[in-house]
C-alpha cells in the first residue's frame, strides 16, 4: 500500500491508544499522576502523553500478577492457547493500526512496520501451538526399585523488559512464552515506544487474558521502578532484551534472589562475503542484515568483511543500493529509511564515523546527519577502515555498513570472532564445506548461510558470549519459562504385587 496517511488517521489511532496503566485488569493513572510523553522521532513533536509509573504503581503490579499465578497455573492449557490464538486473529486484523502506530513512534517505514507486525503476532500464534505439547516423562529407575516422574511447572510471576527498536515483536516474543507455560506478567516497555505494548495488552485482555495476568507498566525511572521488583521474592522470573550494559547490571541484580533470568544483549555480526559467493544474493542479504529497520537491530550486520579479489566491485554495488534509499517520515509513500530514533542514538552514530574517517575511513556514500527536524541519518558507506577502529568495536545502530576486506577464511574467521558480542553472524560462499566449517568456526548463536535474515519465530533466537543467556521462540522459548519439578516414587511392586 502508497497511500499517504492522513494527519486525522494518525490523530483517531493515537486517540484510540489506552493511556493508562494496566493493573489488574484496571486501567489507571500513576499512583503520583506521573506522566510520560511519546514523540515522533521524525519531527520531533509530541504524540501523546501517558501515565508514567511509579515504584508503588509497580509493586501493585506485581501483587496482581502474584495473586492471579496459581488460577493462571492451573488453567487448562488449552484454554491459554486458544487465547493466544485469539489474540493473533485479533492483531493481525489491526495490522494497519499496529503498524502506523510503531512507526509513529519509533519512526521506521510503513513496510518494515508491516513485517514486523507479522513477525511479532507470529510469536502469539507459535506459543498458542506450543501450548498443549508441554509434556514430562514417568520411568523406572536403573536399578528397577523407583519410579521417576518429570513434570514442567510454570515459574511463576515474570518481570519482562523490552527495548524500543522492535516495539510490538519484542514484547510478544515474551508475553508468547509466559501465557502459554502458565506464568503471569509484569511487562515494562521501553519509555521511548510504549504504545505499541498499549495497544498490544488492550488486544490481549480483548482476547480473553484474565484480570493480573499481564500488567503494563511503562514509566520513566526503569530502575527505581523494576530495582525492588528484581529483589521481591514473589518474582520468580526476568526476561530482558536492551543492551548489554543494562543487562549486566541486572543479572548483578537477579543474585539476590537466585532469579530465572533470560538475556537478549547487544551484537556486533560480522557478515562475510568471500570472492566464490553470489555476489548479487551477498549485496541483497547485506542490504537486508544492514538497513532494515534502519539498521537499529542487534542483528544488524555491524561488520562486513568481503575476500578481496571482490571488494572493489561488491562495495560499488552497495554504494549504489545504498542511494537509491529514499530518507524521510516512514508514513510517507516510497520511504525506505525512517529517522534514527532520538538525538542521543543519531549522536552516536556520527561520533562513530566521524571518528572513522579522522582515522582514515573513506565514505563511498553518505556521511552525516540530515539538517532539519527529526533524527535522521543518511545511509552511509564507509571502506578502508583501520582495524583498530571503534565503529568496528561498538554496536552502531544506525544505517551505516563499515566495509573491510580479508585475504584467507582463518583471516575471516579471526576477524569476525574478535568481538565480545556472539548473536548472530552472516556468511556467504557457494562452497558447501566452507559454509559448513564457517557454522563450525563462527562464535554465534545464529549463522545466516547465504541470508541477511535469520529471525524466525519458530527458531532458537538467541546469543553466545556477552549477547546473553537464554533463547526465545522456537522449541526452546517456552522452556525459559517452565521449571522441571521431579517426582521420586516408591517401587509400585515392593509389597509383593
Ligand atoms: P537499553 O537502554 O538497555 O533499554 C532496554 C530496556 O531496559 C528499556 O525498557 C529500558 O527502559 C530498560 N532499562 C534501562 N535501564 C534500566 C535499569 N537500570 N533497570 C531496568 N530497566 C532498565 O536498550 P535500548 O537502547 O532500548 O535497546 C537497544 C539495545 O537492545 C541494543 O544493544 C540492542 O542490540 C539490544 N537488543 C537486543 C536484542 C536481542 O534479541 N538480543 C533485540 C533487540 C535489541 P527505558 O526505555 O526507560 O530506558
Amino acid at each position: 500500500m502508497t497511500a499517504t496517511i492522513s494527519p486525522d488517521q494518525e490523530r483517531r489511532l493515537l486517540d484510540s491508544v489506552p493511556t493508562g496503566l494496566l493493573i489488574d485488569g484496571q486501567w489507571r493513572p500513576a499512583s503520583d499522576g506521573g506522566t510520560l510523553d511519546v514523540h515522533d522521532p521524525s519531527t520531533g513533536e509530541l504524540l501523546l502523553t501517558i501515565a508514567s509509573a511509579s515504584a508503588d504503581d509497580g509493586q501493585a503490579a506485581l501483587g496482581a500478577a502474584h495473586a492471579a499465578q496459581a488460577s493462571w497455573a492451573r488453567s487448562a492449557p488449552r484454554e491459554r492457547a486458544e487465547i493466544l490464538r485469539k489474540a493473533f486473529e485479533l492483531v493481525t486484523a489491526r495490522t494497519e493500526d499496529f503498524a502506523l502506530l510503531m512507526t509513529l513512534e519509533m519512526g521506521k517505514p510503513l513496510t518494515d512496520s508491516r513485517a514486523e507486525v507479522a513477525y511479532g503476532a507470529e510469536f502469539l500464534r507459535w506459543f498458542s501451538e506450543q501450548t498443549n505439547r508441554v509434556a514430562g516423562r514417568y520411568q523406572t529407575a536403573p536399578d528397577g526399585k523407583s519410579r521417576l516422574l518429570v513434570a514442567k511447572r510454570p515459574v511463576g510471576p515474570s518481570l519482562l523488559i523490552t527495548p524500543w527498536n522492535f516495539p510490538l515483536a519484542m514484547g510478544t516474543r515474551k508475553i508468547g512464552p509466559a501465557l502459554a507455560a502458565g506464568c503471569t506478567i509484569v511487562f515494562k516497555p521501553a519509555a521511548l515506544t510504549p504504545l505499541t505494548s498499549l495497544l498490544l495488552a488492550q488486544t490481549l485482555i480483548e482476547a480473553g487474558v484474565p484480570d493480573g495476568v499481564i500488567n503494563v507498566i511503562p514509566t520513566r525511572h526503569a530502575g527505581a521502578v523494576t530495582g525492588p521488583l528484581i529483589r521481591d521474592p514473589r518474582l520468580r522470573k526476568l526476561s530482558f532484551t536492551g543492551s548489554t550494559e543494562v543487562g549486566r547490571r541486572l543479572i548483578a541484580d537477579s543474585a539476590e534472589q537466585v532469579l530465572r533470568v533470560s538475556m537478549e544483549l547487544g551484537g556486533n555480526a560480522p557478515l562475510i562475503v568471500f570472492a566464490d559467493a553470489d555476489l548479487d544474493r551477498a549485496v541483497d542479504g547485506a542490504m537486508l542484515a544492514k538497513l532494515r529497520n534502519g539498521g537499529e537491530a542487534c542483528t544488524a550486520a555491524n561488520r562486513i568483511l568481503v575476500e578481496s579479489p571482490v571488494a572493489e566491485a561488491f562495495a560499488d554495488r552497495l554504494t549504489s543500493r545504498f542511494r537509491e534509499h529514499t530518507l524521510g517520515r516512514g508514513t510517507l509513500p516510497d520511504v525506505k529509511i525512517g529517522p534514527l530514533v532520538d538525538e542521543e542514538t543519531r549522536t552516536k552514530v556520527e561520533r562513530l564515523v566521524e571518528a572513522a574517517v579522522d582515522s582514515g575511513a573513506k565514505v563511498r556514500t553518505g556521511g552525516r546527519k540530515v539538517p532539519g527536524a527529526g533524527y535522521f541519518y543518511e545511509p552511509t558507506v564507509l571502506t578502508d577502515i583501520p582495524a583498530d577502529a571503534e565503529i568496528l568495536r561498538e554496536e552502531i545502530f544506525g544505517p551505516v555498513a563499515p566495509i573491510i576486506t580479508f585475504d584467507t577464511e582463518d583471516e575471516a574467521v579471526e576477524l569476525a570472532n574478535a568481538t565480545e558480542y556472539g548473536l548472530v553472524a552472516y556468511a556467504f560462499t557457494k562452497d558447501l564445506n566452507r559454509g559448513l566449517r564457517l557454522v563450525e568456526r563462527l562464535d554465534a548463536g545464529m549463522i545466516g548461510l547465504n541470508t541477511g535474515i535469520v529471525s524466525n519465530p519458530a527458531a532458537p533466537f538467541g546469543g553466545v558470549k556477552q549477547s546473553g543467556i537464554g533463547r526465545e521462540g522456537g522449541l526452546e522459548g517456552i522452556e525459559e519459562y517452565l521449571e522441571t519439578r521431579y517426582v521420586g516414587i516408591a517401587d509400585p511392586f515392593a509389597d509383593g504385587a
